[in-house]
């Protein structure tokens, strides 16, 4: 890929994503596979008056060798000085850039409960740092680049260095960072969001009954007082930002005890190095109450089972169908980028915002209010080009807003 292209990319991750200002100490966690990409994101957060670029360097064999060799109580704790370095930084006010690679497979053949175990006390360790980032306190952005093994799990026929070329190819469109000015792209991106948003927000609908032609047939209650976000999000500072490149979705707040019916995923989920397939859930009272998937049931059951919350949903979102990433048509087995393909639910904690008045609440207001909150925050994609969704009013009546797959304006 051309460095003038991948300059742009860089600044857009700088200047529209993480929006880094002046005088703000920047995080960026990259793997060294792509330290070309990950220098030139720091040459621009300095060029836009960075006061210090930290770089969090990792390194995927680096990571599986620990999970295959390491001793085993390794996978219990989680280092006191890695909680003070985030708080060190979160208390100058840092801005976290991520580039992303990973290779789906990383983790593929690792005891599970290795994975499990450590999840859970990184987790446990970083709840502060991450309440701080999903109420927008801290603001933050992920962009995906290409690696080897990441191409080549998308597009297995090809030789690698075409594969890596496709996948870039796929990944600047789907970021909608091809053209000739990827910002002032992404500022008309945002501004066709805001017609769709307000509508819903002003519908204020009480629930949503949501069914797909391969079996989805849930109703979600959405929490009193919702907010449906879409096409960025606003820094409790004030300040805007993206904290996905790219974004796609519109979603909203879910009540933890309100998801009634069965979810029948419409994509494999690759998590934590393992490729869940064919599954499906069936919740009661907002809780899952069964669940199966053809394969790596053991990953599903270890994010299910994280804690309460985990079993509950924390976001419902709406993607249409005629995205750039839709129109794709391909499995990226990665988040970032499936997410936005699809309509999607997460399990686990939800976002502060997606409720007025959300993030000055403390978790036990949240939660008696219907917010969902846990250790984790798994996205799982369920939408399909015959998804139909109907919000339903106080009143009872039906307003169809979204049929085979396109929001209806
Ligand atoms: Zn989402
Ligand atoms: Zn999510």
């Amino acid at each position: 890929m051309n460095k003038e292209r991948l300059m742009k990319y860089a600044e857009l991750l700088v200047r529209a994503g993480g929006n880094v200002q002046k005088g703000q100490p920047v995080v960026i966690s990259c793997s060294v596979d792509d330290a070309y990409f990950g220098r030139m994101v720091q040459g621009c957060a300095y060029d836009v008056g960075a006061s210090e670029v930290i770089m969090e360097w990792s390194d995927g064999p680096t990571t599986r060798a620990k999970y295959l060799h390491g001793s085993d109580e390794l996978f219990d704790t989680f280092p006191q000085w890695t909680v003070d370095k985030l708080k060190y930084n979160n208390d100058r006010g840092a801005v976290y850039l991520r580039v992303d690679s990973s290779d789906p497979d990383l983790l593929a053949g690792v005891d599970p409960s290795r994975i499990k175990r450590a999840t859970k006390a990184s987790m446990a360790a970083t709840r502060e740092h991450s309440a701080l980032l999903m109420s927008n306190a801290r603001r933050w952005s992920i962009c995906a680049v290409p690696s080897p093994a990441w191409a080549k799990k998308v597009f297995p026929d090809l030789p690698e260095a075409e594969a890596i070329d496709r996948l870039w190819g796929h990944i600047l469109k789907g970021a909608r960072a091809d053209g000739a000015d990827p910002i002032a792209d992404w500022e008309t991106h945002k501004q066709n969001f805001v017609k769709r948003v307000d509508y819903l927000n002003k519908k204020a609908f009480k629930s949503l009954r949501i069914t797909t032609g391969i079996g989805t047939d849930i109703t979600l209650g959405l929490v009193k007082n919702h907010i449906w976000v879409g096409g960025g999000d606003m820094g409790k500072d004030g300040v805007p930002f993206f904290p996905n490149l790219p974004t796609e979705e519109i979603f909203t707040m879910p009540d933890r005890n309100q998801a009634d019916g069965r979810v029948v995923a419409s994509m494999p989920l690759s998590y934590q190095g393992r490729l869940i397939e064919g599954f499906e859930m069936t919740f009661k009272n907002g809780r899952v109450e069964s669940y199966s998937a053809s394969k790596n049931q053991e990953a599903l059951a270890s994010i299910i089972e994280m804690d309460e919350g985990a079993r509950r949903l924390g976001e419902v979102a709406l993607v249409a169908n005629s995205s750039p990433i839709g129109q794709m048509k391909t499995l990226f087995y990665n988040t970032l980028f499936d997410e936005n393909a699809s309509a999607h639910l997460a399990l686990g904690k939800a976002y502060p915002n997606n409720m007025a008045g959300g993030a000055d609440m403390t978790v036990e207001e949240r939660v008696a209010a219907g917010c969902n909150d846990s250790l984790l925050h798994v996205d799982f994609m369920f939408g399909t080009q015959d998804m139909q969704v109907v919000g339903i009013s106080e009143d009872g009546s039906e307003t169809v807003f979204l049929q085979d797959g396109e929001f209806i304006d």
